[in-house]
């Protein structure tokens, strides 16, 4: 395929800085987002194209990439109820490159449904945040057919840094569930550690700096305390909405694997809480607003 049309489908935070990457790396995109604000902000590229729906994507596009929210609205967009959705508009060998935090089992259904169309599948999710997005070193953990890897890596290294293949399709979703637990675990026991400090009379900001100088040191008190918890601007640009599934997604799969999972339970119960107890829309970090302002035991 000489240059390819890639088709991008959920032009939301991280949508957004991603397609503005491969654009700089000089691909064409042909964009659609339910938000039309999306528009203005992609316009600036003469190789951008806004389409007029998701099927008018499917139309013309080679490659699709989907940034969407969850696996619910993927299979959605591309079955419809009655096999309605977009794949019936494909053209023929069209790669679906899932990007979002999807549900494994159904990204392994969407592989295989797909094969058997004559078209190919990658789950190819991202870590890093809106941050690591604009400036392109996302981490991203793919799963899928080797030859199809290698066809898409060099639209993977325009928007990420550390690429590595995990397995077969939905590897790479599961990978990406399993982080975002061991993250929001991470970010649970730090929201908990520095409210019990602050109660003993303890400066949240010097506990932090001796967890960076220690052990205890991970993304949240390296990234996230400073920049959006002890701010109390509580703006990541991850919400705490998407967290919650993604604890959701590995629990269920550590579930599925008969594996031990009782921390996951815990760790699933609290942010479903946070996420209840919260305003709607709030950022995962106000899971530390919403520990601070829980009854003493
Ligand atoms: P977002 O809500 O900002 O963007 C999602 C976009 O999808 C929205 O613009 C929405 O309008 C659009 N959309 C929803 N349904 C649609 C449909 N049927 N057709 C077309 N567009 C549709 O979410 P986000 O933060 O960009 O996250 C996207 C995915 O990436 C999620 O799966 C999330 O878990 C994952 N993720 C997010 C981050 C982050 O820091 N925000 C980091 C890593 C992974």
């Amino acid at each position: 395929m000489s240059q390819p049309i890639i088709g991008m489908i959920g032009l939301g935070m991280m949508g957004i800085p991603m397609a503005n990457n491969l654009l700089k790396a000089n691909y064409i995109i042909h964009g659609f987002d339910l938000n039309q604000d999306a528009k203005d902000k992609l316009s600036h590229s003469t190789n951008f194209k806004w389409q007029s729906s998701a099927t008018e994507v499917a139309l013309t596009s080679d490659i699709i990439i989907l940034m969407l929210p969850d696996s619910k609205i993927v299979d959605q967009l591309l079955w419809g109820q009655q096999q309605d959705g977009i794949v019936a508009n494909f053209k023929a060998n069209t790669l679906v490159l899932d990007m979002g935090s999807s549900n494994p089992s159904n990204s392994k259904i969407n592989a295989e449904k797909l094969k058997s169309l004559g078209h190919d599948f990658i789950d190819a999710p991202v870590s890093g945040g809106v941050k690591r997005a604009i400036d392109g070193s996302l981490a991203i953990m793919v799963g899928g057919d080797q030859s199809c890897v290698q066809q898409v890596m060099p639209i993977l290294q325009s928007m990420g840094k550390t690429i590595v293949h995990v397995g077969s399709g939905g590897a790479g979703h599961a990978v990406k569930a399993l982080n975002n637990y061991v993250s929001a675990a991470g970010l649970l026991a730090v929201s908990e550690a520095l409210v019990a400090a602050q109660e003993f009379g303890i400066d949240p900001h010097l506990a932090n700096q001796v967890f960076n100088a220690s052990t205890g040191k991970n993304n949240t008190t390296d990234v996230k305390v400073e920049n959006f918890m002890l701010s109390g601007t509580f703006n990541s640009g991850f919400a705490i909405a998407l967290m919650r599934k993604d604890i959701q997604t590995a629990n269920g799969f550590i579930h599925d694997m008969k594996t031990p999972g009782i921390f996951a339970d815990v760790c699933l119960d609290r942010w479903a809480a946070a996420e209840q107890g919260l305003e709607k829309g709030a950022d995962h970090t106000a899971m530390f607003k919403y520990v601070k302002s829980q009854p003493k035991e």
